[in-house]
């Protein structure tokens, strides 16, 4: 069925933002894009009411769509400036994605469940966005599309992938969470050479586990 924004969401997804700026979320671009970008597109009719309160919710195949606050403060801290080529690991639902696309982003994006992998490219479709989106193992990122100037990991990490600190351009940024399979610290990771990383740590999050290789229900 198709997906209509109504008045209702308009309204719900204004109050979203307004309580997105009360938890420090200070970056207008972020902001707007969430602003404008309909969460509930991303998510089942069933679930519709939910979609503008600021929590994780289930999706298919046992994944979640991270909270709203969760999106914002990792967008904030990737720091896109348009036509910037990024990579995300975790597609998920696809709404990170749109986020993104909608600052301007050159995206990248792989997702190891097929069956997320095919609903967002039907839905970024759909709504206009042209993503490159790659079902595939995000363990080994795209070499030979790098380097990516910020890279985004929206599963959480058991430690910093070394395919990915080596595909991150030289100046660029990584955010990724890393930690236990419920627990983790929001890392940010700058490429300061060929050889050095600086890590800078902020708050403890909760992401689905990233997980090695890929599968494949369809
Ligand atoms: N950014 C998504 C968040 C989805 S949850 C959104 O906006 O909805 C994290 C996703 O990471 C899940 O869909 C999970 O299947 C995926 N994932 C976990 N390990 C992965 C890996 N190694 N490669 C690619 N995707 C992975």
């Amino acid at each position: 069925m198709d997906k209509f924004d109504s008045f209702r969401h308009q309204g719900l997804r204004q109050k979203l933002v307004k309580l997105l700026r009360e938890k420090g979320i200070a970056d207008e671009r972020v902001l707007s894009a969430i602003a404008k970008i309909p969460r509930h597109f991303f998510l089942d009719s069933a679930l519709d009411r939910h979609a503008y309160d600021d929590k994780a919710i289930p999706i298919a195949a046992g994944q979640t769509i991270s909270q709203p606050y969760t999106v914002a403060m990792q967008t904030q801290l990737l720091q896109v400036v348009p036509g910037e080529k990024v990579l995300e690991i975790g597609t998920g639902s696809g709404y990170q994605a749109a986020v993104l696309c909608e600052m301007g982003a050159s995206l990248f994006s792989i997702e190891r469940q097929q069956e997320l992998h095919a609903f967002a490219k039907k839905m970024l479709g759909k709504m206009g966005y042209k993503p490159h989106l790659i079902f595939g193992d995000g363990f080994a990122g795209i070499p030979e599309e790098a380097p990516f100037s910020k890279i985004i990991v929206t599963c959480g990490a058991a430690s910093l992938p070394q395919a990915l600190l080596e595909q991150l351009a030289v100046g660029g940024r990584m955010v990724i969470p890393v930690g236990g399979e419920s627990v983790q610290q929001m890392y940010v990771v700058e490429r300061l050479n060929e050889h050095d990383f600086k890590q800078i740590k902020y708050g403890m999050c909760s992401f689905v586990p990233m997980l090695q290789g890929v599968q494949n229900n369809s």
